[in-house]
């Protein structure tokens, strides 16, 4: 076959996509630079996995000659208690990132449309135009998911809507309130995708009790990762709270082994570790508070954030930024991708990372602009 021909075999939306830009591995920025680096590009834990995850990957090592169980039996009873939900209302996924994208494949074909911010986290539109379906954004609003405005954007074809909270990039979450309100007036048949990824950090007592929807049987898919808190980003297992029925549904779809035998391990020993999450939520508290009180001693424009990172306005070019950071041996995020095109985002990291980063800023800030050499996507 001639290779000119692979465009004509793909369905005509799949040229336009773009993939997604992740961060830069540090390996990589330390082989290009010749030195060492530090990474608070990913939202990574910073304290590192959890030691009772590391203790059972270590176990379960001798055994990855045999599949995995394609079940995930231990692991979603575990989860099922955990919640107080039945094993049949959870699904597990190669990280929480490969549940969003089952959700696309499971419900949308083209035609249909999906629904989620401008500003969010890219994986969400992804999964909308992978199936060849409308893509429609709402703009943000004061930062964070307009859930009016997306209410208002539901249309006969609407199937999906995909929310973050806290939001990804900039670290703001919806009130409990504002999400009954969207659930009520939402048209029953359409699907919510409630990403809560960094849910752990939140300390606010209006934060949703996303939990209560799946309970209550409302068509919600409720997904949380083992990548942040728990610290097992490398190893990629998340997994998705709803309803049976809807359970069964992506489970016809899931790809029969995606989460892994030594994830399905580490998490449930994570789980367990409620010391690890404990030490790795008040180490982010007391270490937001360093870094916000310091880039307002700076001068840097930050949106005040719930999770474990920042998004930052230098007010300069992010890709500029990038570079000039990556010198300063720290590897942040530009979010020109995401909309900012003067603001980089950043992992609140351990007291040490932390200070390295302020440092950094701190010249970047003050120096005048250099070449680029280095460039932000892989
Ligand atoms: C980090 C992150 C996730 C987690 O992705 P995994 O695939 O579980 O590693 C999900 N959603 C958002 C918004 C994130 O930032």
């Amino acid at each position: 076959m001639r290779r000119s021909s692979i465009n004509e075999l793909l369905p005509p939306w799949s040229t336009r996509i773009r993939p997604y830009p992740p961060g830069k591995p540090l390996e990589e920025v330390e082989r290009e630079l010749g030195h060492p680096a530090i990474k608070l590009a990913s939202n990574e834990n910073p304290l590192g996995p959890s030691p009772k995850a590391l203790e059972a990957i270590r176990k379960c090592l001798e055994k990855v000659h045999l599949y995995p169980d394609g079940q995930g039996y231990y692991l979603r009873r575990r989860l099922a208690e955990c919640h107080g939900l039945d094993m049949n209302q959870i699904i597990l996924g190669a990280g929480s990132t490969d549940l969003i994208e089952l959700v696309g494949k499971t419900f949308l074909t083209a035609g249909d449309e999906g629904i989620t911010s401008e500003s969010a986290f890219y994986i969400y539109r992804l999964a909308v135009e992978e199936m060849g379906a409308g893509l429609v954004l709402t703009p943000l609003r004061d930062m964070t998911f307009d859930l009016g405005a997306i209410a208002r954007a539901v249309t006969q074809r609407t199937k999906v809507i995909y929310l973050g909270n806290p939001n990804n990039p900039t670290g703001t979450m919806f009130t409990a309130l504002e999400l009954d309100h969207l659930l009520d007036v939402l048209p029953p048949r359409v699907l919510v995708v409630l990403d809560e990824a960094y849910c752990d950090y939140v300390q606010r007592p209006d934060y949703s009790r996303s939990l209560d929807y799946v309970r209550a049987g409302r068509n919600v898919l409720v997904l949380r990762t083992f990548s942040k808190v728990h610290g097992l980003a490398g190893l990629r297992i998340g997994y998705g709270c709803g309803h049976p029925e809807l359970i069964e549904a992506l489970n016809r779809i899931r790809s029969p082994f995606n989460a892994n035998s030594v994830a399905q391990a580490a998490a449930l020993a994570a789980l367990d570790d409620r010391e690890h999450v404990a030490r790795s939520i008040e180490s982010n508290l007391r270490e937001m508070k360093f870094v916000t009180e310091e880039l307002a001693l700076l001068g840097a424009r930050y949106t005040p954030s719930v999770g474990n990172f920042l998004l930052i306005d230098t007010g300069r070019d992010c890709e500029e930024d990038f570079v000039r950071l990556l010198h300063e041996r720290v590897i942040v995020r530009p979010m020109k991708l995401y909309g900012f095109p003067t603001s980089v985002r950043v992992t609140i990291g351990t007291h040490p990372d932390n200070e390295q980063f302020l440092e950094a800023l701190r010249c970047v800030m003050s120096a005048p602009v250099r070449l680029k050499t280095v460039t932000s996507d892989k």
